[in-house]
């Protein structure tokens, strides 16, 4: 008899879980990521008579930056890109998130009815870049977020207007967030950037070159108008009892504690490389190493926009359609657009250098402050460690649910440690989309004219 007292038979519990049926598709270039990247290159690709599939792991598309909504940033722009990708045929898979490759030229995606295979040609790696996260004493108070992140919220509803807001960290990202904010009625308190004046000067003088970043920088100064900003700060412990009530700055030589609701605080962007990786794709410096075609060092696997370094959305969308042109076997096509991706990449070199990391960074993190979040882990814990693999064998560093996507930029930057390869799944995905996974990566096929 069951617990209900009625006599239905009790569920075969030694019975193992039905396994969904895996859905096959195929395609000549499948892009992962809808972003600026990857919708520039399914456009090229299938205008160009290939037949294309999109995969993103979101609800929409649009990426990071324009998030499914045509209030977001780039408006004209990214209402342009939109049409362009509903005439261009290309077929677009929302929610489905890319998850290993369990045999050459295969991808394994979970979507929302199960797992998919889908067999391509060739491939666009197209995944963007999240916020970089350094951790200091307090940054897992409630009220402590990034400042995209804190922006998306808003953008979605979240109620700031009225609450004091502090932004801090590094890139160009702060006024993009702190202005967003302010629209939302939020009292941007302050703005700390931790780069020095001297490097921004040298950034701005380079906005010369793009008239178009010139206007958008100077738009967003006017709109902040009152905001006070203040460069060569940094944040070094943030303060609450049951959430975030203050956070005291640094400039080095002077401290002091601003009151506010929210601190929206992130270090720049850190490039998603876990798929590229997983395929076998060097990695150099963190970023992905592609050729002028934006092939990488495994024949036909192309890469996009931000793992091949931060640009922003421009550059990605350059980078995309030459992408999606060679990946549709249209060299000739792509060639056409080099100019065009120059300019950008100059930017992005610029990008790098004036919001590069200052060293004294590494002091804001205490023995005691809790480095990965999801295990609970501190400094003091993993500084015994040497290298990534033993942090995680022996302190758990890295095991929870972000698998390390927040802890191991982190790590990387506080101790110097080398970037290690990736595993499937490179999401947390259900068991049922892992049945038939293999063990082993497949063999890739290094690319015989190499990346520079
Ligand atoms: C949180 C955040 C907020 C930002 N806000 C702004 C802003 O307000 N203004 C601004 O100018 N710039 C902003 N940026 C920067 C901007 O997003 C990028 O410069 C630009 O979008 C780069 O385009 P991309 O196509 O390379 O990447 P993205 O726009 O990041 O697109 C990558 C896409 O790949 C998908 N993806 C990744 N991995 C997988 C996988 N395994 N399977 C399936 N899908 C996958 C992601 O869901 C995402 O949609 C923001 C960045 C971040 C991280």
């Amino acid at each position: 008899m069951t617990e209900s007292g009625n006599n239905a038979a009790a569920p075969d519990v030694s019975a193992p879980p039905a396994v969904p049926e895996t859905r096959r598709m195929d395609c000549d270039v499948l892009v992962v990521g809808a972003g600026p990247a990857g919708l520039a290159a399914a456009c090229a690709a299938a205008e160009s008579g290939a037949r294309v599939v999109v995969l993103d792991q979101s609800p929409w598309a649009g990426g990071q930056i324009w998030r499914g909504e045509e209030s977001a940033p780039g408006g004209s722009q990214q209402r342009a890109w939109r049409r362009r990708f509903r005439e261009s045929g290309a077929r677009l898979c929302l929610r489905t998130t890319a998850l290993a490759a369990p045999r050459r030229n295969v991808l394994l995606a979970e979507a929302p009815d199960g797992p998919l295979e889908i067999d391509w040609r060739s491939l666009v790696l197209a995944t963007g870049a999240r916020e970089l996260f350094l951790p200091f004493p307090g940054w897992t108070l409630p009220g402590v977020l990034g400042p995209g992140g804190l922006h998306a919220m808003a953008r979605s509803g979240w109620p700031v207007a009225g609450r004091k807001v502090v932004v801090a960290g590094s890139g160009p990202l702060l006024l993009a967030a702190a202005h967003g904010l302010k629209a939302h009625g939020a009292r941007i308190r302050l703005i700390a950037e931790q780069a020095p004046w001297r490097r921004l000067l040298g950034f701005g003088a380079s906005l010369g070159r793009h008239p178009g970043k010139l206007l958008q920088g100077l738009s967003l100064g006017s709109g902040l108008w009152g905001a006070p900003y203040r460069a060569g700060a940094w944040p070094v412990r943030a303060q609450g009892a049951d959430r975030l009530e203050s956070v005291t700055l640094t400039t080095g030589a002077r401290s002091w504690t601003e009151p506010c609701d929210y601190l929206a605080c992130a270090f720049h962007l850190e490039p998603n490389l876990e798929l590229p990786l997983l395929l076998g794709c060097r990695v150099e410096e963190d970023r992905v190493r592609v050729d002028s075609f934006q092939e990488t060092s495994v024949v036909g696997v192309f890469c996009a926009g931000e793992p091949t370094g931060i640009g922003g959305a421009d550059c990605a969308l350059a980078e995309g359609e030459i992408a999606g042109l060679a990946a549709a076997e249209r060299r000739d096509q792509a060639k056409a657009l080099f100019g065009r991706r120059a300019a950008w990449t100059r930017f992005r070199d610029s990008l790098r250098v004036a919001f590069a990391l200052r060293p004294e960074l590494r002091l804001i993190t205490t023995p005691e402050t809790i480095v990965c979040r999801c295990e609970d882990v501190t400094r003091r814990d993993m500084e015994s460690q040497d290298h990534w693999r033993a942090a995680k064998l022996q302190a758990r560093c890295g095991m929870g649910a972000c698998q390390g996507r927040v802890c191991g930029a982190a790590a990387r930057f506080l101790f110097g440690w080398e970037r290690e390869g990736t595993r499937p799944p490179v999401f947390p995905a259900s068991v049922g989309s892992l049945a038939g996974l293999p063990h082993t990566n497949p063999t890739v096929r290094p690319n015989p004219q190499g990346c520079p």
